[in-house]
């Protein structure tokens, strides 16, 4: 079972997040510009297998990760509601899709379906949702460090940084790690000239 944690007090067996939600909001602003340079730059050179090297940093940072002693994402921002998820969802909840729409959901800016308040109205006091099975699909893909054509998603996921510790990391582990392979291939370029 995973940690939980109750009002700021760390249980025995919790993690504490890297970094905390305290000052992650300065970190990804620090790192914001170095981060849109360097996306930039791997839209112009992007590795075959990039979506590889980035689904391997995702999977290492989810595992140290705990996200039940953060819920960052569900307590500021709201996933997109798609019809096929409203359909899913009111069912479970027995509810009218108009019902719970009525209830739950407003449009944004752009049209898109989202949720009427923050926190989600699904996110229980332990952090866990309360609709984890039939939950969004955006909920399921969040932070996107773990989907095809990840060079799609590169501004999204600068956005994410400020919201999601696990997508600061990978971003900053992804930085670190590309950079490097860079830097030892132009070594070893300018070795052979
Ligand atoms: S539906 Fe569940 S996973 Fe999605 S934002 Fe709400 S509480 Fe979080
Ligand atoms: S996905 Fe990111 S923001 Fe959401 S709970 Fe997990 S670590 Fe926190």
């Amino acid at each position: 079972m995973q940690a939980l944690k109750y009002d700021n007090v760390f249980l025995p067996n919790m993690k504490p997040l890297k970094p905390s939600l305290e000052e992650l909001p300065k970190l990804a602003r620090d790192k914001s510009k170095e981060s849109k340079q360097f996306f930039k730059m791997l839209k112009r050179r992007t590795p075959k297998n990039l979506d590889y090297i980035v689904s391997d940093l995702h999977d290492a940072e989810f595992e140290k990760t705990d996200c039940l002693s953060c819920a960052n994402c569900c307590k500021t921002t709201s996933p997109m509601f798609t019809h096929v998820d409203i359909k899913r969802i009111s069912k479970h909840l027995r509810m009218k899709e108009m019902q719970f729409i009525d209830k739950y959901l407003n449009n944004d800016e752009d049209d898109f379906m989202v949720l009427k308040e923050m926190p989600c109205a699904f996110l229980d006091s332990d952090n866990s949702c309360f609709i984890y099975d039939v939950r969004p699909k955006a909920c399921s893909e969040y932070p996107h460090t773990n989907r095809r054509k990840f060079i799609q998603l590169t501004e999204l996921t600068v956005n994410n940084t400020s919201v999601c510790p696990a997508a600061y990391n990978i971003v900053e582990n992804l930085k670190e790690t590309l950079l490097n392979k860079l830097d030892k291939k132009g070594k070893s370029q300018r070795k052979r000239s």
